[in-house]
């Protein structure tokens, strides 16, 4: 087992702004929520790709996450997307568990990950999360659910929030 990298520098900025007005980082602009399915199924094939690369484990500098360590974060988030729009479609107005990534990136060993392992998570989360996404009918886009922090998300709008977080970590590492 390899011993855990010092923890990358966190990001605590607050990335909602995308939501309306997208991101003049990685270019992202905000997208019709009806097209998500097709927004998140482009992605596991360029993880895909990303995951081969002989470096995938390497830290491109101190402090940031390899790219493997990208994609199991992005393989989180990808199930997060299906998980909280089911429970926002199942109840009212759901408060979402914190969801901190560096945490997990501890608990969860990213940086020891086995890449083609991961690349096959990347598929199975989008497809769970897509057969949720397929629930959510015209009168469902505006139910709400609320960050632990009281932000209110609602179908819409953590599909756009959720489909940028996604696309920038590509972008991150060059996917
Ligand atoms: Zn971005």
């Amino acid at each position: 087992m390899t011993d855990a990298p010092p923890p990358a520098d966190t990001d605590t900025r607050d990335w909602t702004f995308v939501i309306d007005s997208g991101c003049e980082e990685c270019g992202y602009g905000p997208h019709d929520p009806a097209t998500t399915t097709k927004r998140i199924q482009a992605l596991p094939p360029r993880w895909a790709a990303v995951l081969q690369r002989e470096d995938a484990a390497v830290r491109p500098r101190e402090g940031t996450w390899s790219p493997l360590e990208y994609a199991c974060h992005s393989r989180d988030l990808v199930g997060a997307l299906g998980e909280r729009i089911a429970a926002m479609l199942e109840s009212r107005n759901p408060t979402f568990a914190d969801y901190d990534g560096e945490a997990e990136a501890v608990r969860g060993e990213f940086w020891a990950a086995d890449p083609a392992r991961v690349a096959r998570e990347i598929d199975e989360a989008t497809a769970a999360s897509a057969a949720v996404i397929a629930r959510v009918s015209d009168g469902d886009w505006e139910r709400t659910g609320q960050r632990g922090d009281g932000f209110t998300f609602t179908v819409a709008s953590l599909c756009r929030y959720l489909v940028h977080d996604l696309e920038h970590h590509l972008h991150d590492v060059d996917g």
